[in-house]
């Protein structure tokens, strides 16, 4: 059997894969009723009053409940958000002008706490960040609750079954409140990884699929849904063949995580006592948490274009400077691995620019170079946020000698710069770059002499080597991660690495593929940095292989000449020496 999910049936949904797991129920369509409200005149404005202080009370009381039950659930630190909404309720300049515009313009409260409230989720709409954007619907449910508690209606009815919930939007409240009542997973229409509904999910280890677009409106109440939370999609009313190839998923995933979690604070070391260091690659401020969770020793990848992604403009100095800095220090003593932009390609140019091939275009260091106001206000932040000695820097799309030397020139030059000003750096800032490009793999003795450290970004570099566009599903066979060609490059890539004077990691998806695991570290790579959900799967992985077997494994690798020689290799020393569930977990085919 083949088993594609995402091809060959039409019920699937795609959405942002925001909580992992994986769960079979029945779908909840829980529409959340805005309270409308109307400019309505009143008589007794005591008594209006009143009920609005009622409705406050109540709503604080409903709030501190879920805060407790948010504390037991997911800790003192992120049970915060709950007390955050506690304390506008607790605003005395709000209340006193909801309570005076009541008393001077006499019009139903529901109205005045909506305008007054809506006023301050305005003003987190209309900011550039996408972070405080969502942070806006938190405002919302608080608006919503009053005006709630205002008419004295109740929060939804009980769910007795196990259920989804199929929803526009979820607060995190929600989350939180429908996690008592047999929810086992949520999926919405809007909503992305930085939501807190997806990192309370996260956090209750319920999956989540956000920002399905529509959702609600495709998926009817009682439908049977899988929620597959590890790749973002829901599948309606499944087949038989699907409901089959989850159920046994789900039971190859139930026992192990239970086995994972044990491994957190244990070494990511082989049975023969190879040292393996497993960082996690971050695109958004939150993940650092699940960094945390699951025992990454440190960020092996930042995607600064990631980071300040929403924002319509470039970041400035301070901006940057204030989420590294945050980074290195929440992560100290690991080290983090700051990448500077990597603009074109797939992530958009921010300038009004059409290229008839943007992969092969304005991309990262070039476009880098071209830009250097933009490019030296990125490494003063980072310079400056280097104080903790932590940090390190590299640059991506790197193709020749000379960008090295520019890129290392422009260091210098900041460096100076802020020696000048009296303001302190790690003045032995490691260097690197990513190689991704062939001119960089043929290139690599001397590339090794000029920086500290390679950081190898294979999703680019399999698609220059095999002229296969990542992104091209027509193509999609054809990008072969165990492709000879890519097996005997990064042989090539670690060797050269090393015998230069300088480190070498991999950051790319390859690295967590669990096949590829011990072909990696039998080719000698000693740092591996995938994202941070799959960091126990490849920690479980090298914990469970000798050292000196997969060097053996390694060393046959190099010598087949087809990928379907060394994908049967593979999963022949998988399925003898990596003897439990991990294999397929994370995959679509069977
Ligand atoms: C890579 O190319 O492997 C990589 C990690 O960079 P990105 O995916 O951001 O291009
Ligand atoms: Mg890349």
């Amino acid at each position: 059997m083949n088993f594609k999910l995402d091809e060959k049936y039409k019920n699937v949904l795609k959405g942002i894969p925001a909580a992992p797991g994986v769960y079979i129920a029945n779908a909840f369509l829980y529409k959340k009723e805005v309270e409308s409200v109307s400019k309505e005149q009143i008589t007794d404005v005591e008594q209006a009053i009143k009920s609005l202080d009622e409705a406050i009370e109540k709503s604080k009381s409903e709030l501190k409940k879920i805060f407790g039950l948010a504390v037991d659930k997911l800790g003192e630190k992120r049970a915060a958000i709950f007390e955050a909404q506690i304390m506008i309720l607790d605003d005395p300049y709000l209340l006193d002008t909801i309570h005076s515009r009541i008393r001077k313009e006499k019009i139903q409260p529901e109205f005045i706490v909506d305008d007054e409230i809506s006023k301050y989720q305005k003003l987190m709409i209309d900011s550039n960040e996408s972070y405080m954007k969502e942070r806006s619907h938190d405002i919302e449910d608080i608006k919503n609750r009053i005006i709630r508690n205002i008419r004295k209606k109740k929060w939804i009815s009980k769910i007795k079954n196990e259920v989804v919930v199929v929803t526009n939007n979820i607060t995190p409240a929600d989350t939180v409140l429908f996690s008592r009542v047999n929810v086992k997973g949520y999926v919405t229409d809007t909503g992305g990884l930085t939501s807190h509904a997806a990192i309370v999910a996260r956090s209750l280890k319920l999956p989540a699929v956000l920002g399905v677009h529509d959702a609600s409106t495709i998926i009817n109440e009682n439908d049977e849904l899988i929620i597959d939370g590890y790749h973002g999609y829901v599948i309606v009313n499944p087949t038989h063949e699907q409901r089959n190839f989850y159920l046994e998923k789900m039971e190859r995933l139930s026992i192990y995580n239970e086995e994972l979690s044990k491994l957190r604070d244990l070494p990511a070391e082989t049975i023969d006592g190879r040292k393996i260091i497993i960082r996690g690659n971050l695109d958004l401020s939150e993940e650092l948490i699940l960094m945390f969770e699951n025992g990454a020793e440190g960020i092996g990848l930042v995607r600064t274009e990631q980071l300040f992604d929403g924002l319509n403009h470039f970041p400035d100095e301070e901006e940057q400077y204030q989420i590294y800095s945050d980074l290195a220090e929440k992560i100290y003593p690991e080290k983090v691995i700051i990448r500077a932009f990597d603009i074109g390609g797939d992530k958009v140019l921010p300038l009004d620019v059409k290229e008839p091939n943007p992969f092969l275009g304005w991309r990262g260091i070039r476009f880098l170079l071209d830009n250097t106001d933009l490019f030296k206000t990125q490494i003063k932040a980072v310079l400056r946020a280097s104080t903790h000695k932590n940090i390190k820097f590299m640059i991506p799309m790197v193709t020749s000698l000379k960008e090295i030397k520019t890129f290392k020139e422009y260091v210098a030059e900041c460096k100076t710069e802020l020696k000048t000003n009296n303001i302190s750096f790690d003045e032995n800032i490691s260097l690197g770059i990513m190689v991704e490009v062939p001119s960089a793999v043929i290139m690599a003795s001397e590339f090794a002499k000029e920086v500290d450290f390679f950081s190898i970004g294979t999703n680019d570099l399999i698609q220059y080597i095999l002229a296969v566009d990542r992104g091209n599903e027509i193509v999609n066979s054809l990008y072969q991660e165990f492709h000879p060609a890519i097996v005997r490059t990064l042989f090539h890539l670690i060797d050269n690495a090393k015998s230069g004077g300088a480190k070498v990691s991999i950051c790319g998806e390859m690295a967590a593929d669990p096949l590829a695991v011990p072909l990696l570290v039998g080719l000698g790579m000693d740092s591996i940095s995938v994202s941070a959900a799959s960091v126990p799967t490849v920690k479980k992985i090298v914990r469970s292989i000798k050292y000196s077997d997969v060097e053996n494994l390694a060393k046959q690798c190099l010598k087949y000449s087809s990928e379907e020689q060394i994908r049967t290799a593979l999963t022949q020393f998988f399925e003898k020496n990596v003897t439990d569930n991990t294999e397929r977990i994370f995959q679509t085919k069977n």
